[in-house]
């Protein structure tokens, strides 16, 4: 079977054509600058030449029939015929407190993603006319929604209640949701697997850590805790995000800076993390690159990065009481094997003994830890298309 896998921001959508059978990625891209000036399709198909379009895409509803003729081109193309595609698997940033697993879109489910435009302002609405271009494009063709907040839902009210009047998670539904659920569901799945844990009850802690960044703590595959809340912006210290900090921050900058709680929000989303704190970049190559010139504010960026992840694993070896095993996945836990040594670091209370020649691997599912470690450190790259097309087979076969 062939999945195509849709991932709609704002102004882009990214996609994979996925075969099934062998998990080979037929052809992938990205639709830029959706309803803004200079927008563009990057088509790379499996074997072909890139092939690169600029045209005005005022909607989704053409940025998704651009990618359909793409996928079917004589030259650039990789399928006959759109009938081809069994079905399409979309990312959607939130389900609420509706959905803990993926499921077949229908007129309710695209209800709740509609309910939730207010938790996913950018996202959801986005998501959701993703899914209608499609559905008007590819009549019949079954659409499954993939939720970021789903392997969330298995906390309990302990883990996601904030301690704040309950009439506002009544209302409002204000609570954690946490967010990269199919990654933290997919690496630790791949966790348990590759490190021959007990499917039933073993302790895994999933480090996504990239631009974005943000961990879990899940026993027996079940997520238990993890670091994203309500929205994004809560937890770890990330590229543009401020991770956690005391909300009277909010209060304090408005004040002064003579801005809207809104405009400040954007601040702690944008031009905060590492790239607010070193003022350099929000990317760790440059930050490392900067750090070793001697920069002390890129050093302080990341030495509180790795810093708030340690944290963050002691917090959860004390709720799980116990860990069997870390994974580190994203383009940082896969790539930056300083970053991850660090962090590695601070765990030795845990027994936790790192072996540094394999700890210089990269991007390959692989341990970092020595046999004689107490706790299995590992790498798994993590894959998130992937991890989607398999939820929309499953439920389509
Ligand atoms: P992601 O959002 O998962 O794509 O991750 C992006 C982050 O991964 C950026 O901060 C990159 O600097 C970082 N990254 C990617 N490759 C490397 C590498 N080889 N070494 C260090 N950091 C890397």
């Amino acid at each position: 079977m062939k999945v195509l896998v849709i991932n709609a921001g704002s102004s882009s959508l990214k996609y994979q054509l996925i075969e099934t059978e062998s998990e080979k990625v037929l052809a992938k891209g990205l639709c830029e600058r959706i309803g803004l000036e200079g927008s563009k399709l990057t088509h790379s198909p499996e074997g072909k030449e890139k092939y690169v379009e600029e045209k005005p895409m005022p909607t989704h509803k053409t940025a998704v029939q651009m990618v359909l003729d793409a996928l079917v081109d004589e030259e650039h193309g990789v399928i006959a015929d759109i009938n081809d595609i069994s079905a399409v698997g979309h990312r959607v940033l939130h389900g609420g407190q509706y959905y803990s697993d993926s499921v077949v879109v229908n007129d309710d489910v695209k209800k709740v993603i509609k309910d939730c435009f207010p938790l996913g302002p950018l996202h959801n609405p986005a998501n959701l006319i993703g899914i209608e271009a499609c559905e008007d494009a590819m009549a019949g063709t079954p659409q499954v929604a993939v939720f970021d907040t789903a392997f969330g839902q298995s906390m309990e009210p302990k883990a996601y209640m904030y301690a704040i009047p309950y009439k506002y998670y009544e209302k409002y539904s204000i609570r954690k949701y946490g967010f990269h659920g199919t990654s933290h569901k997919f690496v630790s799945g791949r966790a348990i697997k590759f490190g021959e844990l007990d499917n039933s009850n073993c302790k895994v802690i999933v480090c996504h850590l990239g631009n974005g960044a943000s961990i879990s703590a899940s026993v027996g595959g079940k997520c238990v805790d993890t670091s994203m809340g309500l929205t994004p912006l809560e937890g770890l210290i990330m590229g543009t995000r401020s991770g956690d900090i005391d909300p009277a921050v909010v209060q304090y900058i408005a004040n002064n800076e003579n801005l809207s709680v809104d405009e400040v929000l954007n601040i702690l989303n944008k031009e905060s993390g590492v790239l607010g704190i070193s003022g350099v970049s929000s990317d760790f190559r440059d930050l490392s690159a900067a750090a070793q010139e001697g920069n002390k504010r890129a050093q302080i960026a990341l030495d509180a990065f790795i810093y708030r992840v340690a944290k963050y694993v002691g917090s959860y070896v004390a709720a799980m009481n116990g860990v069997d095993a870390i994974a580190f996945t994203g383009g940082i836990g896969e790539n930056d094997c300083d970053t991850r040594y660090k962090i590695c670091q601070y765990l030795g209370y845990l027994g936790i003994k790192i072996d540094e020649e394999k700890n210089k691997e990269r991007g390959k599912e692989i341990y970092i830890s020595t046999p004689d470690s107490n706790v299995k450190v590992m790498v798994i790259p993590t894959n998130e298309e992937l991890a989607i097309a398999r939820e929309t087979l499953d439920l389509v076969k």
